[in-house]
């Protein structure tokens, strides 16, 4: 057997080991390599020396902080906060003292940022009273994750204090979701108009999903110039209705992570996955997100007291993998 790997796979790879843009077919091609081949540790290994030449060594520890719970009416078939989960049947607006409580905490641990996000029907005007409470209270930088936004709103957000917006363009959004694709697109480009950093995730990766709609998104967030992208895989709350479909392994979320890596090359500041695992962070990933309150994937009301991992514990997890979390972010 030879030890070469193809090559075709060998110019791709050398295409996108210093941040050249890759082609949708090439992309495509790497989507397609078997996980148990030395193609695909080549991917990973090219990736891997593509974030650490570019990112330095840092480890980023984006803290999710989820506002509320509620039984959502928008009924996102992913998401466990939707009406027709039935997991939880009563609102729950977590109180500013605890959510100052949990911020003051992620920023003692060394969270890099604090990613607020709230359910289909939470009140603007809450998220930006949150914001302006956090900005008086902790120096930690602030994004956004909420419904999709017109201008003034973005303005209102700057004026409250934060300086990034996540959001994604889901897989299968229109589909599994009552949104329109080109309005979530219309929302990116206001962020970038009042000057939110748009902050972005390939979401929620599942099996059924084929490579050309995994790439478009990929795609996607380099075109509209994303400050970070990269993968989360879907996770399967119990009774969810995508459990006939299963779930993505992390292994195959790693190889994603490098093809992502490869595809937004040297225009992004950092590569994210979801949720926080070793594997990704030797695939190109540098960016965990810790998660306290509520979360799209757990049945619990805290994620903290779930599925969620606390900055500590991602710091921990990049110590191990060579990441320094104590460096500053190069995000904002
Ligand atoms: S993903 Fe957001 S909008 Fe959709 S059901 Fe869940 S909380 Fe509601």
């Amino acid at each position: 057997m030879s030890w070469k790997i193809s090559l075709g796979v060998e110019q791709i790879l050398d295409k996108g080991k210093d941040g050249d843009a890759l082609t949708r077919d090439e992309a495509l091609s790497l989507m397609h390599l078997e996980l148990e081949s030395r193609e695909t540790y080549a991917l990973m290994e090219c990736a891997n020396h593509l974030s650490r030449t570019l990112f330095g060594t840092k480890g980023e520890k984006h803290f999710h902080i989820g506002l509320n719970v509620e039984p959502c009416p928008m009924d996102c078939s992913f998401c466990a906060l939707t009406r027709q989960a039935g997991v939880f049947t009563e609102k729950i607006d977590f109180s500013l003292d605890q959510i100052l409580s949990w911020a003051r905490q992620g920023e003692a641990e060394g969270a890099d940022a604090f990613n607020l996000m709230s359910t289909g029907t939470f009140s603007f005007d809450s998220l930006l009273e949150i914001g302006r409470n956090l900005k008086r209270e902790v120096n930690v930088p602030l994004v956004a994750n909420a419904r999709d936004i017109n201008h003034t709103e973005g303005e209102m957000l700057v004026d409250a204090g934060f300086v990034g917006f996540y959001h994604a363009v889901r897989l299968g959004e229109g589909k599994d979701t009552p949104f329109n694709p080109e309005r979530r697109i219309q929302t990116i480009r206001v962020l970038h108009d009042v000057g939110l950093k748009w902050m972005n995730c390939v979401e929620p990766v599942g099996p059924e999903h084929t490579a050309e709609e995994i790439v478009d998104l990929m795609l996607l967030a380099r075109r509209e110039k994303a400050t970070y992208s990269g993968i989360m895989r879907r996770i399967n709350f119990p009774g969810s209705p995508m459990e006939r479909f299963g779930m993505i392994s992390e292994r195959r979320m790693a190889q994603m992570v490098a093809v992502s890596r490869l595809v937004m090359g040297d225009t992004v500041k950092a590569h994210c996955t979801h949720e926080p695992h070793s594997l990704s962070l030797i695939a190109g990933a540098n960016l965990l997100f810790p998660e306290v309150g509520s979360s799209p994937r757990d049945g619990k009301a805290d994620t903290g007291e779930g599925r969620g991992k606390s900055v500590a514990k991602c710091a921990a997890l990049f110590r191990e993998m060579e990441w320094d979390p104590d460096l500053p972010s190069n995000c904002f």
